[in-house]
């Protein structure tokens, strides 16, 4: 596949979190005012001035208190379903990079609220966020003003851990699945989501559920999730599984 991917590895996440605010940092992106929810995870959620966010999941098992971290961002699918949904709206705020892949957000075209609904709706990791006064939408830019000019996108160059990871898309599958392959005495359930369909390469050591709702694409809402993953993604993958 040519472009572009990340690779993040969630086997190696400390939740430090500088990806996090690295993001933040490049973008020019202000603070949130959080309060204490009980959760090192803040702020809350993603939103129009915060790309990337690394998620707490805090659970129980076995008696024993177990954390799963996730660096969450947009998984630039190859297919954009957010693309496709805002086209069929005629919005006009979602393009797609033909150098690197990278699925784009106008901030500046303005969007009605019905219409981001939907949008948001179409994508399987919920990623899509809008801003009532700028009427704009806003997600991660796979830092394309940096990689145009040959640098790593923030977050990759900030993580000290190796969990954030970028490059050219053949060579980040070949990362992800050599590192797979090691991980799996460790971890016997881990496993790379996004393979056939995402610019974003996720090993997760465990069922991804745990770490965040939307790790892995599940239907909700009105229009589900599910159906827009069968919809858009699954006549890519079985052309792909058909062709070898
Ligand atoms: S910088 Fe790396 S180790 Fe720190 S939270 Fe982000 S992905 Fe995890
Ligand atoms: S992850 Fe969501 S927001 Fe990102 S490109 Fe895919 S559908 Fe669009």
């Amino acid at each position: 596949m040519s472009g572009k991917s990340f690779f993040i590895d969630t086997t190696k996440c400390t939740a430090c979190p500088g990806c996090q605010i690295a993001c933040k940092q490049w973008n020019m992106n202000p603070g949130i005012k959080t309060t204490q929810r009980g959760t090192h995870q803040n702020p809350e959620d993603l939103s129009y001035v915060t790309y990337k966010l690394v998620r707490f999941s805090e659970l129980e098992e076995n008696g024993k208190p177990k954390w799963y971290f996730f660096a969450d961002q947009c998984r630039h699918c190859i297919t954009p379903p957010c693309k496709i949904m805002a086209e069929s709206l005629n919005v006009k705020a979602i393009t797609q990079d033909s150098s690197t892949g990278a699925v784009l957000y106008n901030p500046k075209v303005k969007v009605k609220e019905k219409e981001f609904k939907q949008i948001r709706e179409s994508c399987p990791w919920d990623i899509p966020r809008w801003d009532g006064k700028t009427q704009g939408m806003a997600k991660c830019t796979m830092c394309i003003d940096r990689i145009s000019e040959g640098l790593l996108p923030a977050c990759v160059k900030t993580c000290p851990t190796g969990t954030m990871n970028f490059g050219d898309s053949d060579k980040m599958l070949e990362m992800a699945q050599k590192r797979l392959a090691e991980v799996k005495t460790a971890y016997p359930k881990a496993e790379l989501t996004g393979v056939d369909f995402q610019r974003a390469i996720i090993l997760f050591a465990d069922d991804p559920k745990k770490y965040y709702k939307f790790a892995a694409a599940e239907p909700v809402g009105e229009i589900t999730r599910s159906a827009a993953i069968k919809k858009v993604f699954q006549p890519i993958i079985n052309l792909a599984r058909a062709a070898g």
